[in-house]
């Protein structure tokens, strides 16, 4: 199976290529030439299956040119051996119709583990095979970078730089990234938002000389390795509801749209999903998208759950490239629009297309934190504010009798001050955690600034 490009232009790439590679060299996001499907049969007998026997099964026929199943398995057997749960992604009931996926029993406590163990276990794999070392730079709003940390850490061949946004991150969230003791390891604060630090880095990525000479990689959402390991526990969920027999919703709170967009490839893959519900926060530019048709940067204002404060959604180039029926040259020319005008109109066509599969919905601050007291109050469950921003955007989508699925992307001790102020609750850090409240920090402030960037890294990465 190949990868191409969204915006058409760059070189078709096997999975381990693409993997390596991350953002392709004309600035576009790869994704798979064409979808492989599990029949309805081998949809049922995933149920039940231990989750790493699930993931070797969904994984397997996007992956098979670069890894044999043994090296799957393995990689997956350690990448989840971490796990603060047996089930790694259990469901929970909510109340009638509506189940919580709870994707935060990961080493760093956020959904984000769930691909980022396995990506480091896959990386670790083909650099040894490749005799190669690589340096990777990723932007995080918080949760990326701790789990990008967590798993690269001490390995040999890899160098990880992780830009946030300074002051802009919880507590726990900056002491994931800062505490590790590794040499490998650099946290790195830039004065500026989200969008800044993720601008940079694909600044980073489109210098090709800098890009080559430090064997720059990058493992953020756009990394198709990260969306495939994501699309496994909407297998799981669903098939625990009763699918291939019956449909199911789901509700992802969004951000840069990689956990969504693993949903849209379950789904393409045959998994009966009826429809994806986009949950954003005060920063909606998805929701005002596909209720207008127009996508427009606004700015940023920072929020209760941080992890979502964006104004451009990388992923959603993936979808876009999907809704045009795979027209590279249309989506190069959005994306130009994007960057010189702050925007652009979807097609009538690509519109519907998304519209067939997307809904969308906004949770205000106030909501937010309303969400969050009123589950603990009718479930006894205590939400992160990202999830409780789906949990209310997917209790509006309820459509009985599809069973709706919302995803339940933090744990509540990683933003303990929003949770406390809805509940009176401080929720309490799982006891392996713990000592990161101990430990010295590590951490090079950095300014917004291209150049200035890239020395650190020429300077600080081992050789
Ligand atoms: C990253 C993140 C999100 C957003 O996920 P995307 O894949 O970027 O849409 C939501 N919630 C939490 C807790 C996150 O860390």
């Amino acid at each position: 199976m190949r990868y191409v490009s969204t915006r058409g232009q760059a070189p078709a790439l096997t999975f381990g290529q693409a993997m390596l590679t991350g953002l392709a060299r004309d600035g576009g996001l790869y994704v798979p030439e064409t979808i492989p499907t599990l029949s309805h049969d081998e949809i049922t007998g995933l149920a039940g299956l231990p989750y790493e026997e699930a993931a070797l099964r969904v994984m397997r026929p996007f992956v098979a040119e670069t890894f044999t199943d043994a090296e799957l398995e393995g990689a997956l057997a350690r990448a989840y051996a971490g796990f603060g749960h047996a089930a790694r992604a259990p469901l929970v009931q909510l109340g009638p119709g509506h189940h919580l996926l709870e994707l935060f029993h990961g080493p760093t406590l956020a959904f984000k583990d769930f691909a980022m163990q396995v990506i480091g276990q896959l990386f670790q794999i083909e650099l040894a095979r490749q005799g190669r070392r690589i340096t990777i730079v990723g932007a995080t709003s918080g949760d990326t970078g701790s789990a990008a940390i967590e798993a690269f850490r001490g390995l040999d061949n890899v160098d990880v730089f992780i830009l946030f946004p300074h002051g802009r991150v919880s507590d726990v969230q900056r002491r994931q990234m800062t505490t590790p003791i590794e040499a490998n390891v650099h946290a790195l604060a830039i004065d500026g938002d989200f969008d800044d630090a993720q601008a940079r880095l694909k600044d980073m990525f489109n210098d090709h000389a800098f890009r080559d000479e430090v064997g720059l990689a990058g493992v953020n959402s756009i990394n198709w390795g990260r969306v495939l390991a994501q699309v496994v526990y909407y297998f799981t969920a669903a098939v625990s509801l009763g699918a291939p027999h019956r449909q199911v919703d789901f509700t992802v709170p969004t951000g840069n749209f990689g956990d969504i967009f693993a949903g849209y490839i379950a789904r393409a893959m045959g998994l009966p999903i009826r429809r994806l519900v986009i949950a954003t926060n005060q920063n909606d530019i998805l929701h005002r998208c596909l209720a207008t048709g127009r996508y427009e940067t606004r700015g940023v204002t920072a929020s209760i759950s941080p992890s979502m404060d964006i104004q451009v959604s990388s992923n959603f180039e993936r979808a876009l490239y999907l809704a045009y029926g795979r027209d590279g040259a249309a989506v190069a020319q959005l994306m130009d629009e994007l960057k010189t005008g702050g925007g652009f109109t979807v097609s009538q066509g690509a519109l519907q297309a998304l519209r067939e599969i997307y809904a969308s919905g906004r949770a205000s601050e106030a909501e937010t934190g309303a969400t969050i007291a009123a589950t603990l109050a009718s479930a006894g469950e205590l939400l992160c504010p990202h999830s409780a921003v789906g949990v209310k955007v997917g209790t509006e989508h309820l459509a009985p009798p599809v069973p709706m699925v919302t995803l339940a992307t933090a744990h509540p001790a990683k933003f303990p001050d929003a949770v406390e102020a809805a509940t009176g609750i401080r929720p309490a850090l799982p006891p392996r955690m713990a000592e990161i409240f101990t430990r010295p920090e590590r951490v090079t402030r950095v300014p917004n600034d291209l150049a200035a960037l890239m020395r650190l890294v020429r300077e600080r990465r081992r050789t």
